[in-house]
């Protein structure tokens, strides 16, 4: 995977290889913090920088230089996670050409439908 532009917002993240569907792409990794304190930091920031496990526990991946913290949200998206004991990990949805960029819909009810989407989906529901 690489990090690079992304038409939709800021960094991308982009697949370099051909992903089958349903293929394990890798985990979130970052700053493991109570699901309280992910709720609190969400409210200032874009939501995929904090994924939520469970009651509990929410990793914030704010700090990270590489990986899933670079993902884009998208109404439309080619990946999704999966939490398995404790941690996230992301799949493909669908089949996914190398070069393509990965996006994931993201966590509805970190900005209650408050943040307008730029994902520019034609499916796209304007507001995350
Ligand atoms: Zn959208």
């Amino acid at each position: 995977m690489e990090v690079k532009p992304s038409r939709i917002e800021g960094q991308g993240l982009f697949t370099k290889i051909p992903l089958r569907a349903r293929q394990k792409i890798g985990e979130f990794t970052g700053e493991r913090i109570t699901q309280r304190e992910g709720r609190k930091r969400a409210k200032l920031q874009k939501c995929i920088a904090i994924v939520e496990i469970n009651h509990k526990l929410a990793i914030d991946a704010t700090n990270e230089t590489s990986g899933f913290r670079f993902i884009n949200h998208s109404c439309s998206p080619n990946t999704f996670i999966r939490i398995i004991r404790e941690r996230a990990e992301f799949y493909a949805l669908h089949s996914i050409n190398a070069g393509t960029e990965l996006t994931v819909d993201c966590c509805p009810s970190h900005h209650n439908g408050t943040l307008p989407c730029t994902c520019q989906s034609l499916h796209c529901r304007r507001f995350i």
